[in-house]
């Protein structure tokens, strides 16, 4: 490519990938890069220091830089849109089993359904209670404290 020869443009100076050039008339991007043989989407144009779409006109004698865009966009700002995650409280991580059995006793650590009777454990959540069997949902009060650990 013999990139020095296009008119109007002034290779200055090269940086890794990167290509400054000098307008020596006024422009559009697009018939530049055209005149380098470059096809627009593949690059990013800077005019001094700025990023121009384009279509944007250059005044004579600004300096615009090319750089190629790399693929997938690995590199170089993006749009990056941040889904805002809803917070859950943290989960209860001491869950352990539904009931167990001390000094030849049966210890319950859930509470039973009142549908379905002792037996049937409800699921312990972080604002509610439910029967996994029936689906009884029971709610917690809303004064929440990190549940303290006897
Ligand atoms: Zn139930």
């Amino acid at each position: 490519m013999s990139i020095n020869k296009v008119e109007g443009l002034q290779k200055i100076y090269t940086t890794g990938s990167m290509t400054t050039y000098r307008v020596q008339k006024a422009a559009k991007i697009a018939d530049l890069l055209k005149d380098l043989h470059l096809e627009s989407k593949y690059f990013v144009i800077l005019v001094e220091g700025k990023k121009a779409s384009p279509n944007s006109f250059i005044d004579k004698n600004a300096e615009i830089t090319i750089l190629p865009k790399i693929a997938g966009g690995g590199r170089g700002r993006r749009n990056v849109k941040t889904k805002e995650k809803r917070q859950k409280p943290p989960r209860n991580k001491n869950k352990g089993p539904m009931w167990s059995v001390e000094n030849g006793k049966v210890v319950r650590n859930r509470k039973s359904c009142p549908k379905c009777g002792p037996g049937v454990f409800m699921a312990d959540h972080y604002d509610r209670q439910s029967c996994g069997k029936c689906g009884y949902t029971q709610f917690k009060r809303i004064n929440r404290k990190i549940p303290s650990k006897k």
